[in-house]
């Protein structure tokens, strides 16, 4: 199989699973234990804190582990509002993941008053109507830095800044944009932050949520006082560890990775102009992820494409991977202005430095021919 879709998930790392294994086996204990195993689990998990902190250039306090994106999404969001009691107002986006989206429709519906901030066709946020949506009654700002659909990154550190200067809690989603692009929350005065393993060759279900020092945030979950009482319930060692290692390997492959990486995805482009003159890319090109390709061939139905890629033995995504076999068109699509018949002849790639440039050349044959089959061009 040709995998070339890493926004959905991405291959765990031989590097990562080596780690992980010892915390599978001999390594069991528990890491709030008092005994030498215990002590040795927590060994692993702190030197893991340090790890994951060093990705994000966020002190090792900072860094509480959870069961990953959307668990921290939810902490980050429920925390922040339990935190300010008179403030019921927050801002977002009309782009978000869904962990956020539901989230913050649930939260209309019990009573708090929500801003969807619109983008343009290009998938942007105007920063004047952004500046507009900040209020003294703000309880939280969340933004997505990366989009998973289409790979647009919001300025994050001009929003984070805005909203710090108002003393408004802002809390970026960097799911997507961790171990992509440079996450430096030393130059970036966001609040929280939230990223999952399996976005870049780590465990599924573990991640973690950076909380600003000083922060007081309660744990949506009762029980222990584990991770200093923000986050209750034993912590998944194996997994934190697998989190702590591609966090390293990341870090290290990203300066010569993500260029090659972003080549992968040009030459793809180009070998799409190519074969199918009437191709319409979505996103602005000048401030995207270095891996994502959204795209609709006019005239052509995604879901079948789809699976003609599939016989062939290429794995793409229409959409989001969350939002297929929804019938609906992608809301991110649509806040953007692409009609839903365009939205349904959209298809995303999405490259890992695990790919080649022999996968791409493939699977460009590989869709010149499901799309010939199905009676178009290319
Ligand atoms: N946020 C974004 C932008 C994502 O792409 C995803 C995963 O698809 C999530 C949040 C949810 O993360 P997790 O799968 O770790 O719950």
């Amino acid at each position: 199989m040709i995998y070339l879709d890493n926004n959905a998930t991405t291959p765990v790392d031989q590097r990562v699973r080596e780690a992980m294994i010892p915390f599978l086996g001999e390594k069991f204990g528990n890491p709030s234990s008092a005994h030498a195993a215990g002590r040795a689990a927590r060994a692993a998990l702190e030197q893991a804190r340090g790890q994951v902190a060093s990705l994000l250039g966020a002190s090792d306090e900072s860094v509480v582990f959870t069961s990953g994106g959307t668990e921290s999404i939810n902490t980050a969001i429920r925390g922040a509002l339990a935190a300010q009691p008179g403030k019921r107002h927050l801002v977002t986006s009309a782009v978000e993941h869904s962990a956020t989206r539901n989230l913050c429709a649930q939260l209309e519906r019990e009573g708090c008053e929500v801003t969807w901030l619109p983008v343009d066709a290009g998938g942007c946020i105007d920063l004047d109507a952004y500046r507009r949506s900040l209020r003294s009654d703000t309880a939280l700002v969340t933004l997505v830095w990366a989009n998973n659909e289409t790979g647009v990154i919001f300025p994050i550190a001009d929003m984070a800044r805005m909203a710090d200067e108002r003393h408004i809690v802002f809390h970026t989603d960097a799911v997507q944009a961790a171990g992509k692009v440079p996450v430096d929350l030393s130059a970036v005065p966001a609040h929280l932050l939230s990223i999952s393993a399996h976005k870049f060759h780590g465990p599924k279900g573990t991640g973690a949520l950076f909380v600003r020092a000083g922060m007081g945030l309660p744990s949506i979950l009762s029980g222990g006082a584990q991770e200093n009482g923000r986050r209750a319930g034993t912590e998944n060692v194996p997994g934190i560890v697998g989190l702590a290692a591609a966090a390293e390997l990341a870090q290290a492959a990203m300066a010569s990775e993500m260029p090659r990486v972003a080549d992968l995805r040009d030459y793809f482009e180009a070998g799409l102009r190519e074969r199918f003159p009437t191709v319409l890319f979505h996103g602005d090109p000048t401030h995207r992820l270095p891996n994502t390709s959204n795209f609709a061939l006019p005239g052509m139905a995604a879901a079948d494409l789809l699976a003609g890629l599939e016989r062939l033995g290429v794995a793409c995504s229409v959409g989001s991977a969350c939002a297929s076999g929804s019938p609906h068109a992608s809301h991110v699509l649509r806040a953007m202005g692409i009609s839903d018949g365009e939205a349904e002849s959209s298809l995303r790639f999405s490259f890992s430095r695990t790919n080649t440039r022999e996968e791409v050349a493939a699977a460009l044959e590989a869709l010149a021919a499901a799309a010939g089959r199905l009676g178009m061009g290319g």
